[in-house]
């Protein structure tokens, strides 16, 4: 394959991220046809309207579909879901190639739509931008495979590996109250690239002691669509989930509370009313098992999952191995405490961390690693 087969696949993956927010539960697919050098067809594919990129590129082609070559991200489906085959459709178009950059990730599925279009005739190649359209579907790929979604830790810290400022410790609390969103670690670099990461995340958890501490909204404020709300979880053993908390005052549909006390108590029936769904959970050791909390986000459809909490949720979730992905912005302040430290978890033995990544945003550096590779 050639630089412009490289360049081709590079605009399939660029309409592949128009699906973020907007394809989940699907993967994220964009597919362009190319006759003779230009462009005649695209599309990426959005879960509310059904068609899956293929049949959308294949649609604005028409009749140029005909003898082109088709780049597409993921490999053409050969099954009936929601929608037919995307095979039989570029077979019937009279498509003569298919470039895909990568496997559906769906072990039963594997193979099966490059099998179909070799028999028909068509010439398939793929690893043409495998790295990239992976790297777009992780999420997919772990629910697919799991049934649970991608877990994404995401701390921001000191230097010296603290969740707050020293000074932030120390406000009483009235005045920590009102002045609470005026201290941040981080950069505004880094917190719009918090925002871009909300969105492209289905859900987001964090534990009650987050709440407490910050009184934090945990929305997605990127101004970017999505078909479903971030869907804000939080752990709560006890329910002392303040009724005045932010959190709660904003509930609309998208605030989940996981808890071992009975779902009929008092306390459960006014967080209802005010808009959160409980679930109960059979506790171990007076907290929900990480486990069967990823079991019934998966249930729910979350693909990915975004964690940001403190040191107790965060060890816990180092602990049990359910973290995937790390994605750690360093501000270059300095806390000189010990208190608020990024997870407490003192026998956590952890392999070596793998594909390490660091990037600039603003003053701050990010430290993205990878804990589990989803694809293995
Ligand atoms: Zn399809």
């Amino acid at each position: 394959m050639d630089a412009h087969a490289i360049r081709f696949m590079e605009h399939a993956l660029t309409l592949a991220r128009k699906g973020a927010g907007l394809a989940s539960p699907n993967p994220m697919v964009g597919c362009i046809l190319v006759r003779e050098g230009q462009i005649v067809g695209e599309g990426f594919h959005q879960y509310e309207l059904r068609d899956h990129a293929e049949i959308v590129a294949l649609k604005s082609a028409g009749e140029k579909a005909r003898g082109a070559t088709m780049y597409v991200t993921l490999e053409p489906c050969n099954h009936t879901g929601r929608t037919g085959p995307c095979t039989g459709a570029i077979i019937a178009a009279g498509v003569q190639r298919v470039v895909a950059a990568m496997e559906d990730p769906n072990p039963i599925n594997s193979g099966a739509g490059f099998d179909r279009l070799r028999a028909a005739g068509i010439e398939v190649f793929t690893g043409i931008g495998e790295e990239e359209a992976r790297l777009l579907n992780e999420p997919f790929t772990c629910w697919i495979r799991t049934k649970k979604p991608f877990v994404t830790l995401k701390s921001a810290l000191t230097l010296d590996g603290q969740l707050a400022l020293a000074r932030e410790l120390h406000k009483s609390r009235q005045r920590a109250r009102r002045q609470k969103r005026t201290t941040w670690i981080s950069s505004e670099e880094s917190r719009a690239e918090v925002h871009r990461m909300r969105h492209a995340a289905d859900a987001l958890l964090t534990g009650i002691g987050t709440i407490k501490a910050d009184d934090p909204l945990l929305t997605d404020r990127s101004g970017q669509p999505r078909r479903r709300q971030l869907l804000r979880v939080v752990l709560d053993s006890q329910l002392s989930l303040s009724l005045k908390s932010r959190l709660l005052r904003t509930a609309d549909d998208d605030l989940l509370i996981f808890t071992s006390e009975a779902p009929n108590s008092r306390k459960a029936r006014a967080l209802e009313k005010a808009g959160a769904e409980i679930v109960s959970l059979r506790s171990r050791g007076g907290r929900a098992s990480l486990e069967a909390v990823l079991a019934e986000l998966g249930r729910r459809e979350i693909l990915s999952l975004l964690l940001e909490a403190g040191p107790t949720l965060n060890g816990a979730a180092l602990g049990a191995g359910i973290v995937h992905k790390l994605m750690l912005f360093y501000a270059p302040k300095i806390s000189g405490q010990s208190r608020v430290s990024f997870a407490v978890a003192p026998d956590l033995r952890l392999a070596p961390l793998q594909r390490i990544r660091t990037q600039p945003f603003g003053p701050d550096i990010a430290v993205e690693a990878y804990l589990q590779d989803v694809f293995r």
